[in-house]
C-alpha cells in the first residue's frame, strides 16, 4: 500500500483576502499520479485555493489545514512549500526584468533538487543544466533563444505559458497546480500545452488543472473534475462532468448548488479590481 501520507490533502480550508472570505471550507485529496481537473465560474475562488496552497502571502489562510509528507505545510515558506515538491503554473505570471530564464530555471531546478541548499552553494554544473535544458527545450518546441530572455519580460501571453511549461519540464515538481495555462492561447497552442504537459508529467506527479477548455484535459483525462462555485466544491465527479461543464456552463451547477449560488452572487458586488491584476 501506498503511504497515505504521499498524498497531497487539503482540508476544510477557509481563506480570506483582505479581510472577506473567499474560500468556505476547501477538501482536496490529491494522491501520486493522479489528474484532477478544477472547474468553475470567474470568481469562484480557483487562482484562490492555488495562491493559499502555496503560500502567497496576500491570502490570509482562517482555518483548515493543507498536508503533504503527512505534516501540515501551512506554517512553511512558500520556498520552503516548493522544496518539499510543490508548484504552481501561474494564471499571469510576474516578469522579472534582468534575470535571465535560464538564470532563474538553474537556480530552481538546483535548489528542488538538493532542498538543503543555501544561497551562495553551488548550483547544478552548468554543462549538465545545459545539456538538460536544451533537451527539455526541444521535446517542448521551445525556441532556444527563450533561454536567454529576461523571465516573462515581453512575453506573449503564449509565451508566458510556455515558459511556465518548461519550469513544470525542469522542476519536475510532485504536485502541481497549473492555473489556466490555456488561457490566451489559440486552439493550437493549447494542443501543444496539453501534449506537452502530458509528456513531461511521468508517473508520480499529481497535478490540479484549473481549465475552462476541455482542450487541456485531451491529453490529461482528469480522474476527478471538480467545480467550484461561490468559494466551494459543490460537485466532484469524472471526465465526463469537465465535458459537460464545458458543453453547457454553470447553470445547471448553480440550479442544484443555491447556497454557493447566492455566495457567488455576494461575492460579485462591485469592487476595486485594480489591485488584482498581478496576483489572480
Ligand atoms: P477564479 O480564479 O476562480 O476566477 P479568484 O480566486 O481569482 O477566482 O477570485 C475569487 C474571489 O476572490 C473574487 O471575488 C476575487 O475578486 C477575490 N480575490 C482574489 N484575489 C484577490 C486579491 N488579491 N485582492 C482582492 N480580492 C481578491
Ligand atoms: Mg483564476
Amino acid at each position: 500500500m501506498i503511504a497515505m501520507s504521499e498524498t497531497l490533502h487539503i482540508i476544510d480550508l477557509q481563506v480570506a483576502v483582505e479581510g472577506k472570505t473567499i474560500l468556505h471550507g476547501i477538501n482536496l485529496e490529491i494522491h501520486p499520479g493522479e489528474t484532477h481537473a478544477l472547474m468553475g465560474p470567474n470568481g469562484s475562488g480557483k487562482s484562490t485555493l492555488g495562491l493559499a496552497v502555496m503560500g502567497h502571502p496576500g491570502y490570509d489562510v482562517i482555518g483548515g489545514r493543507v498536508c503533504l509528507d503527512g505534516e501540515n505545510i501551512l506554517k512553511l515558506s512558500p520556498d520552503q512549500r516548493a522544496r518539499k515538491g510543490l508548484f504552481m503554473a501561474f494564471q499571469r505570471p510576474m516578469a522579472i526584468p534582468g534575470v535571465k530564464m535560464a538564470d532563474f530555471l538553474r537556480h530552481a531546478t538546483t535548489n528542488i533538487r538538493n532542498p538543503e541548499r543555501k544561497e551562495g552553494e553551488e548550483l547544478i554544473p552548468m554543462r549538465q543544466f545545459r545539456r538538460e535544458l536544451r533537451e527539455k527545450m526541444e521535446q517542448l518546441k521551445i525556441d532556444p533563444e527563450f533561454a536567454r530572455r529576461y523571465v516573462n519580460d515581453g512575453f506573449s501571453g503564449g509565451e508566458m505559458k510556455r515558459a511556465e511549461i518548461l519550469q513544470l519540464a525542469m522542476l519536475q515538481p510532485r504536485f502541481a497546480i497549473l492555473d489556466e495555462t490555456d488561457s490566451g492561447l489559440d486552439a493550437d497552442a493549447v494542443k501543444l500545452a496539453s501534449e506537452s504537459i502530458a509528456e513531461i508529467r511521468g508517473g508520480e506527479m499529481g497535478l490540479l488543472i484549473i481549465t475552462h477548455h476541455e482542450r487541456l484535459l485531451e491529453h490529461n483525462i482528469p480522474d476527478v473534475t471538480h467545480v467550484m462555485l461561490g468559494g466551494r466544491i459543490v460537485e466532484s465527479a469524472g471526465p465526463e462532468l469537465a465535458v459537460e461543464l464545458h458543453r453547457n456552463g454553470f447553470d445547471r451547477i448553480r440550479a442544484n448548488h443555491p447556497v454557493a449560488a447566492e455566495q457567488e452572487l455576494a461575492s460579485t458586488e462591485p469592487k476595486a479590481s485594480a489591485t488584482l491584476s498581478q496576483t489572480n
